[in-house]
């Protein structure tokens, strides 16, 4: 007793926070995804650009373009889930369907429906609360939301591939008189070799020395590596490659779980809540079944809106503003879907 009375007393200040803050917490957290999202592709533009360019002028127009869709993506489908409210049950008007009453709203829940201690509301077919947009995920932001987490880790793994030759030479070679070549703008577009001492030197230069100084292990393969060299040179340059590549590692792991979490979640027709109660249903009852499980297809179909003849590529891989199959309220799912092919 004593013991779960002073665990209370250490959480009080806790929840205390979290109740008043969680709503400026959360702008706060917008804020950071923001600023952190700009930072890593102003570097991207600053860094990798230039070095691309010098690389593959054609690739990099490529690259561009590429690059500048999934940022299109990610942009659009963050901001519409943060601005687009999840959906909340209709105030006072009568339900066809309900599945009990709310004890906070007082008031009568369709199916699928919870209630965010945080928002402090209904929200219709409730996945989770989320910090990181300051918004519930539910009914009308689950597509947004689950199409940003995609885009998002495209997005970081499209910067790890094209910066892994950067963060390479800067992480891993780490060479501390790579600084040395600072201001010696002799060294610009010349191969490089290091010694045995670790020192780079241009290759005109080692040609005049000794060559059986210099063993072939440590010749560096290509002009391209001095270009990363280069960029390692500069401690502002450094910094920033270090910035990017803990960043995208730590987006790609957190946000890659998630996405795979959610995509299971997806093809069940479930959301993550249901996860959670269906789990324990499946475990007391070996016949139980999703009663809002449609079939894999039929789930991702729905999700994703591709029903009235919307199709995969202009409503998933460009910008739509398209809203849900359905109302949110009623899920005789199965009835409402039978003319789909
Ligand atoms: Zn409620
Ligand atoms: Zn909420």
């Amino acid at each position: 007793m004593s013991r779960s009375y002073a665990v209370d007393c250490l959480l009080e200040p806790i929840f205390w926070f979290v109740d008043n803050f969680a709503g400026s917490l959360g702008k706060v957290f917008v804020f950071c995804v923001t600023v952190l999202t700009s930072s890593v592709v102003a570097i991207a533009y600053w860094i990798g650009l230039p070095y691309w360019w010098h690389r593959n002028p054609y690739l990099t127009v490529f690259l561009v373009i590429f690059g500048n869709w999934l940022l299109l993506n990610i942009v659009f489908h963050y901001y519409m889930a943060v601005t687009t409210p999840p959906g909340h049950p209709p105030n006072g008007a009568m339900l066809v369907e309900a599945a009990g009453i709310c004890k906070k709203c007082i008031s009568p829940k369709p199916p699928r429906t919870h209630h965010c201690s945080v928002c402090d509301k209904c929200i219709l077919a409730m996945d989770h609360h989320c910090p990181w947009l300051n918004n519930c995920v539910g009914f009308f932001n689950a597509r947004y939301f689950y199409l940003y987490m995609a885009y998002m880790v495209a997005g970081v793994t499209f910067i790890i591939v094209f910066g892994i030759d950067i963060g390479y030479v800067v992480i891993w070679i780490n060479d501390p008189d790579a600084a040395t070549l600072k201001d010696d703008p002799e060294l610009i577009g010349h191969p490089l070799r290091m010694n045995q001492s670790g020192v780079l030197v241009p290759v005109k230069d080692i040609l005049e020395y000794d060559s059986e100084n210099f063993p072939r292990e440590h010749i560096l393969p290509t002009p391209l590596i001095t270009e990363a060299q280069l960029i390692s040179a500069d401690p502002w340059k450094r910094k920033a490659v270090f910035f990017v590549a803990v960043a995208c590692i730590a987006v790609f792991i957190a946000l890659g779980g998630l996405v795979v979490m959610h995509t299971k979640n997806i093809g069940r027709g479930e959301t993550s809540i249901e996860y959670h109660i269906n789990t324990t249903m499946r475990k007391q009852n070996s016949n139980f079944r999703n009663p809002y499980n449609l079939g894999k297809k039929k789930n991702w179909r729905k999700f994703l809106g591709l029903t009235q003849g919307r199709t995969f590529i202009r409503h998933v891989l460009f910008p739509s503003r398209h809203a849900p199959t359905g109302t949110g309220l009623t899920w005789h799912a199965t009835g409402d879907l039978e003319d789909w092919p």
